[in-house]
């Protein structure tokens, strides 16, 4: 599970996250929704330590988030993220890039990273590309490897930053179908997106962020057809 206790973050003098309480039980699905600034992506990235934070607390499964070192290596392991951007090594094939974190980071056998990559292919419909380099395939081809190698290292949470934002209107499904059976197998997840039809489905609470803060933590349905906030209504005015 997450938790984050009182977490402050700044960039300069702007104040990006704000005293963010949070706990993401195991096996539960959190989908954060918010305007554009409001601390979306740096939530995601400061609990993987993408971005220290200058006060507060965060813990995985308990263990409190080292600063650097090899301990944060492996915790870093056991938090998977996948990005908009999806960031595969170009220069590796499909298998390559879903294979190398368990060799390097997890010490895997090449033989069992490999079969274990090749069944999480499958899982995501595309072992058939196993061979390729990621220019050859598609955005949501693309996409849906980069969860495949996030789920190689056998994460204990998920985090997914906007996973589909980048794709053309026709591959969404494919990336958002793979995320809907994760989150129905148990996994714990932080998804930031704007599919409201997956926050729906997928997900057990919503949170709606604005300014660098929580405003609302709500159940989906509870949050799209009953907004509390001002600022919460206007969202969803918005994009509804
Ligand atoms: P979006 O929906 O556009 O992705 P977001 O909710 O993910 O937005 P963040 O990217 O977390 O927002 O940004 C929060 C605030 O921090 C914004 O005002 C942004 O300009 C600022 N910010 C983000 N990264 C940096 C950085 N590296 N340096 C300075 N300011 C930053
Ligand atoms: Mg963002």
């Amino acid at each position: 599970m997450i938790r984050m206790s009182a977490v402050d973050k700044y960039f300069g003098s702007l104040h990006v996250l704000r005293e963010i309480d949070l706990e993401v039980p195991r096996g539960q699905v959190v989908v954060v929704l918010g305007p554009s600034g409001s601390g979306k992506s740096t939530l995601c990235r400061a609990i993987n330590r993408l971005e220290p934070i200058n006060s507060g607390r965060i813990e995985i499964d308990g263990v409190p988030l080292p600063a650097e070192g090899r301990a944060l290596a492996e915790l870093r392991a056991d938090v998977g993220m996948v990005f908009q951007q999806f960031n595969l090594f170009a220069h590796k094939t499909i298998l390559e890039n879903v294979t190398l974190g368990p060799v390097k980071v997890r010490k895997q056998s090449k033989d069992a990273a490999r079969d274990t990559a090749l069944q999480l292919l499958e899982r995501v419909g595309i072992a058939n590309q196993a061979e390729k380099y990621p220019a050859q395939l598609s955005g949501g081809q693309q996409q849906r490897v980069a969860i495949a190698r996030a789920l190689a290292m056998k994460p204990k949470v998920m985090l997914f930053d906007e996973p589909t934002s980048a794709l053309d209107p026709e591959m969404v499904n494919e990336v958002l179908d793979v995320m809907t059976d994760l989150a129905a197998e148990g996994m714990t997840m932080l998804v930031v997106t704007h599919e409201m039809g997956f926050a729906r489905r997928a997900a057990h609470r919503v949170l709606f962020m604005a300014d660098g803060e929580v405003v609302e933590d709500a159940e989906p349905d509870a949050f799209f057809d009953h907004p509390k906030s001002d600022r919460a209504k206007d969202f969803l005015g918005k994009i509804l």
